[in-house]
Formats: C-alpha cells, sequence, structure tokens
C-alpha cells in the first residue's frame, strides 16, 4: 500500500470533511486494491456527515444515491463518491434493504459490507480501520462474508455472484463457509435481475479465471438460465482462459461450451434470457452454428465464411475454433483480411449498375453478381472491371 497514495482531488475531499469535524475515511474497493499494489479504478469515501451536510460543503455536488446516502462530489473533472455511515434495514426481496438509516459510526457501516476484504476504512491520517480481519483475508487471499454467510446471501443475493467474481478477479479462495453458503442458497439468485447477472457473468468471463463460471453453475446461481444441468465437470470452460479478454468471444465460447453439453439448448434464448444486445446474441448464435462443422481450411472457405456472416462473426468464430477445436484459424483469418482479396458483392470491381448497362435484370442479374464473386474468390487478381465486364459478356453471349 505504501507506494499507492491518493489522488490530491481524493485527499481534499477527505480533509475538508474532517476540517468541518466529520469522520471521513477511504473504503471499500479502494482500499482494498491498494493493499494489493493495484491502483483503485475509483475512490469511494465514507463520512459521518449526513448527505445534506455533504452537499454543503462542496459546490460541486450530485445527488446520486441521495437515498442510500451517496453523494457524488465532483472536482475539477474527477468525481468521488462519499456516502454517509449507514446500516441497511431488512431485505424484503433477497435484493434490496427496505430502508436505510443514517449511523455515527464507522463500525456499522463496515458490517454492512459484503466481504471482509471491502470492509476496511483507512482515514487521511491515523490507522486502517480493520474491525474484521480484512487485511488479514486479503493477504491469505481469502474471500469471507462479514458476519454469517448465509443471512448475508438471504439479504442480497447478489453477494454470491460478487463472491465468485472477486475470486476470479484476485485468484482468491472463497472461504470454505461462504462458498457453502453459496451452495445452500443459490436458488435465491432468481430474484437477481437478469442485467445483474449479466454483468456478473461477464465480469467473470472477462477475468483470467473464466472457468470461475463452473462453481457459479454446479452451486446452481445459474439455474433459471439453464435448461438441465447434470453434475459433470465442464473442464472446457478453461480453454476460455486461451482467448483475448473480449466480451463478444468468450459469451460465444460459453455458449458453445454449454451448448454442446446440452445445459442450454438454444444460444440464442439463453443470451436473451440474459438480455444480452440483438448484436451479441446473433453474433453468438451464429459463431455457435458454425461451431457444429469444421473450421474453413482454404482461403477461400473463409471468404465464403466471411461473405456469409460478416467480420464480426468470423473473428468470433475463429478465436472459439483455436479456443475449443484448436488449429489456427484466427491467423488464417487475420491473413485473408490483409491480402483485402474480395469476399463481397460490395468488393467487386463490378457494380449492379454495370450489369443493369449490359442487360441483365432480377434474378439473372443476382445470379451474375453470385458468379462474378466465386469467380474472384479463386481468383483474385482478376477483380478487375474490364476484365470482369468482358466476362459478363462472353458469359451473356454463350
Ligand atoms: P470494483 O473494483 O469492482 O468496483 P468494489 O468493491 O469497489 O469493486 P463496488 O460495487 O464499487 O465494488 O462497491 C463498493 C463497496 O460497496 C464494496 O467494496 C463493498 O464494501 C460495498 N458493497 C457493494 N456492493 C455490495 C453488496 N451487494 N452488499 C454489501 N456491500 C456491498
Ligand atoms: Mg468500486
Amino acid at each position: 500500500m505504501a507506494n499507492i497514495t491518493p489522488p490530491r482531488y481524493v485527499k481534499q475531499v477527505l480533509i475538508t470533511l474532517q476540517s468541518r469535524g466529520y469522520l471521513a475515511y477511504l473504503v471499500g474497493g479502494c482500499v482494498r486494491d491498494m493493499i494489493l499494489g493495484v491502483h483503485p479504478q475509483d475512490w469511494d469515501v465514507c463520512t459521518s456527515a449526513l448527505p445534506e451536510e455533504v452537499r454543503e460543503l462542496f459546490p460541486h455536488t450530485v445527488p446520486t444515491g441521495i437515498r442510500h446516502g451517496t453523494v457524488t462530489v465532483m472536482i475539477h473533472s474527477h468525481s468521488v463518491e462519499v456516502t454517509t455511515f449507514r446500516t441497511d434495514g431488512s431485505y424484503l426481496d433477497h435484493r434490496h434493504p427496505e430502508a436505510v438509516s443514517f449511523v455515527g459510526d464507522l463500525t456499522s457501516d463496515l458490517a454492512r459490507r459484503d466481504f471482509t476484504m471491502n470492509a476496511i476504512a483507512l482515514p487521511p491520517d491515523g490507522l486502517i480501520a480493520d474491525p474484521f480481519g480484512g487485511v488479514e483475508d486479503i493477504e491469505k487471499g481469502i474471500i469471507r462474508c462479514v458476519g454469517e454467510p448465509e443471512r448475508r446471501f438471504e439479504e442480497d443475493a447478489l453477494r454470491m455472484f460478487r463472491a465468485l467474481r472477486f475470486s476470479a478477479r484476485f485468484g482468491f479462495a472463497v472461504e470454505e463457509k461462504t462458498l457453502a453458503a453459496i451452495y445452500a442458497k443459490a436458488p435465491l439468485a432468481a430474484s437477481v435481475s437478469a442485467e445483474r447477472v449479466r454483468d456478473e457473468v461477464e465480469k467473470m468471463l472477462l477475468t483470467s479465471r473464466p472457468q470461475i463460471l463452473l462453481t457459479a453453475i454446479e452451486a446452481g446461481l445459474l439455474d433459471r438460465y439453464l435448461v438441465r444441468r447434470k453434475d459433470e465437470p465442464v473442464s472446457e470452460l478453461i480453454r476460455i482462459t486461451a482467448m483475448p479478454k473480449k466480451a463478444l468471444p468468450r459469451w460465444a465460447a460459453l455458449c458453445a461450451i454449454l451448448e454442446r453439453r446440452g445445459w442450454i439448448d438454444s444460444p440464442r434464448d439463453f443470451l436473451t434470457a440474459l438480455r444480452l444486445d440483438g448484436r451479441t446474441v446473433r453474433c453468438c448464435s451464429d459463431c455457435c452454428e458454425l461451431l457444429h462443422t469444421a473450421p474453413p481450411r482454404t482461403s477461400k472457405e473463409w471468404k465464403k465464411l466471411l461473405n456469409h456472416y460478416g467480420v464480426d462473426t468470423a473473428s468470433c468464430a475463429a478465436l472459439c475454433y483455436d479456443a475449443l477445436i484448436g488449429g489456427k484459424s484466427r491467423d488464417a483469418l487475420r491473413a485473408v483480411l490483409k491480402s483485402g482479396e474480395c469476399f463481397s458483392v460490395r468488393h467487386l470491381a463490378v457494380t449492379g449498375d454495370d450489369l443493369v448497362e449490359l442487360g441483365l435484370r432480377g434474378k439473372e442479374l443476382g445470379d451474375m453478381l453470385s458468379f462474378l464473386l466465386d469467380y474472384v474468390m479463386d481468383y483474385p487478381e482478376n477483380n478487375r472491371r474490364e476484365l470482369l465486364l468482358q466476362l459478363v459478356r462472353g458469359t451473356e453471349e454463350n
């Protein structure tokens, strides 16, 4: 932690609060990241000041989550989330507290947080506050619930996904009781919205350990989205680690693996239920269809695939072929794209209008374009206007 210090604008927020007699600490992910030696993505502050008091102290604020005590303080072009110490009331739907109460002490605020590593606070000067042993758990590489795991997951089922996501992100083990509670309380995952599940799954997919999804599936966290699940190991998930950390190909590979296992019937239905966007749904479902057959072997086969499915799906399929089947599809596709060779009627050296001038219409015109495309896929060097027009004239005469 010694070599990561908060930026000046964050210190300014802490000092301003402190100078008015309020308690103010860095808290949550940023403190955890500093201990891990990772530069935090964002900085959260917790304070004894009430939201209205925070708003009075700083000239530029946004009442982001005012009901939950969160005010975003804007300093120059930066923002810091400042949240009043609070405890959460009873949880009604396994997701949201019925009400929150603002409290004066830090320990109660830390107690409502999910994991010990996320329940550490750091004042601008002075000693770290770590009532639940978060520093030790970080040193040991352990994810542990603050308090009794089953109860914490009953309150908020999203925490089960977060536990596995952090485990994958940091390579930490989920502590035994916390893990057992995930298995025991997995049915409550059904109360988490599809959008939140999608975001969590995507974040897991994009870590260096996407195979954590095996635990998520085995525990039953994704049961709502799977048509069946047998207790068989899905060791193929580890193959996703070989893929670039990009959402589209990793979703496609996940779908292909689940489909091959019979845990989903249709990638389209699976992704639509998880509220993925239309482009991802289309591309992944095309990609899974392609994965039912062997990868293209020649540059012409790649060009046909590019013509039919487009560059996005072809690239996605190439990455999946390499990761799930093996081979060098990505290199082969790259070479085809780099060659600049024509794979679509749009890139032909003649246009539909040229063919109209030569008297072709309707189906005849369409067939001729397909014929020319097929021809230049075989003879890319012949994609020249005069030569193609000559070919059309010659074909018409015969
Ligand atoms: P990341 O680096 O992914 O942002 P983070 O720990 O900062 O990780 P956030 O979602 O930004 O995660 O949440 C900030 C802090 O709020 C957490 O560190 C944790 O203390 C608390 N927190 C967030 N979500 C929950 C939750 N569902 N239950 C309890 N505490 C939570
Ligand atoms: Mg955060």
